[in-house]
């Protein structure tokens, strides 16, 4: 089979790997979509961390060709989506329930082969059935939508209360409509690409900015009465989260959500931060919202096609990484050749 090889920053082959076959408890896929995330960028460009050689890819679905003799709950045919974040169940935390933070945790694509590449083995526990009349590029969407909802279960948005989402990327479309259900009241997007803007107000934002317009901070303070309740970071940069910090009202909170490269760090007035007790959270990972993911793309709560994904074959991959990030292009994602793009 053909798979992307991740051997180190800058160094990338697509070359013939061994088919591999499953375990007792794993499924052999053959991938139809995988997404390429941000993660995927910094792992390229030796920002973040990837075990070496790996097969990157951790946002994929596809179709189970082949399954292991222990596995009962999934037929050959099938279609999956998976969640590349394997928890021990042994560790302190694990068993503690903050699965996330496991001491012993593996991912699929990051460090263990994952998805980009025509087949990839799959152990049946991060395995999600995904209905077969539904995309499988709307499904590819459900590993980052797992992430945005840990994130707004870490903000816990009250009805009516307004929202900053900085970051119009993938991301902060996603939240965005995760926001839009939450039933916040003003839902506000700051996003330099017009596009994207566009798109935004397509999916729900009722005021979007570009951060570039000198009064925008002054208009996002009037438009909430001194300033937002909630802001979440969408763009993982230490510019957009130091902006995030600067925005609330007194009391407000900050999800500090994107994946920013390991040397950033930002300044906070601490004074600023005494007296409007600000909460500053982070988000780890997809914790248990797997499954309510799915069910939110299935069930059409949110709209994975308006963030049109630009599709390519697996070939492509390193031209993708290595060429200057478009900023027009919301998603890429790598997908099987062999079908059709009505099929997918
Ligand atoms: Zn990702
Ligand atoms: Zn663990």
């Amino acid at each position: 089979m053909l798979a992307a090889i991740f051997n180190g920053p800058l160094d990338l082959e697509i070359k013939d790997y061994t088919l591999p076959s499953p375990g007792n408890n794993e499924l052999l896929i053959q991938v139809e979509a995988c997404g390429v995330c941000g993660t995927d960028f910094h792992i390229y460009n030796g920002e973040s961390y990837a075990k070496t050689p790996v097969i990157t890819g951790h946002e994929y679905v596809g179709t189970i060709v082949e399954k292991g003799r222990d596995v009962k709950d999934f037929s050959i045919g099938d279609h999956i989506a998976v969640d590349p974040n394997i928890y021990c169940g042994e560790c302190y935390y694990c068993k503690n329930g903050n699965i996330n933070f496991c001491s012993n945790l593996k991912a699929l694509g990051v460090s263990v082969n994952g998805g980009f590449a025509e087949y990839s083995l799959v152990p049946v526990s991060q395995a999600h059935y995904i209905p077969k009349d539904f995309s499988f590029t709307a499904a590819a969407f459900a590993e980052p939508l797992s992430c945005c909802i840990r994130g707004m279960d870490q903000a816990s948005v009250k009805h009516g209360e307004s929202v900053v989402l900085i970051g119009g990327g993938t991301i902060g479309l996603l939240m965005l409509q995760l926001v839009k259900i939450s039933g916040a009241g003003k839902i506000i997007l700051i996003e330099p690409v017009a596009e994207k803007r566009n798109i935004a107000i397509s999916l729900g934002a009722e005021y979007v900015f570009d951060p570039n317009d000198g009064s925008m901070f002054k208009q996002i303070s009037d438009l909430t009465s001194g300033g937002p309740d909630v802001v979440i970071e969408c763009a993982g940069n230490s510019k957009a989260a130091e902006l995030a910090v600067s925005l609330p009202k007194r009391g407000g909170r900050v999800i500090i959500f994107g994946l920013s490269s390991k040397k950033e760090t930002i300044n906070i007035n601490l004074q600023d931060f005494f007296l409007k007790e600000l909460s500053i959270k982070g988000s780890l990972l997809n914790p248990f919202t797997f499954s309510r993911s799915v069910e939110l793309l299935v069930n059409k709560k949110i709209n994975a096609d308006k963030l049109k994904p630009s599709l390519s074959p697996l070939a492509d991959l390193k031209n993708i990484l290595s060429s200057p990030r478009k900023s027009t292009i919301i998603k890429h994602q790598i997908t099987n050749t062999k079908l059709k793009r009505s099929s997918l």
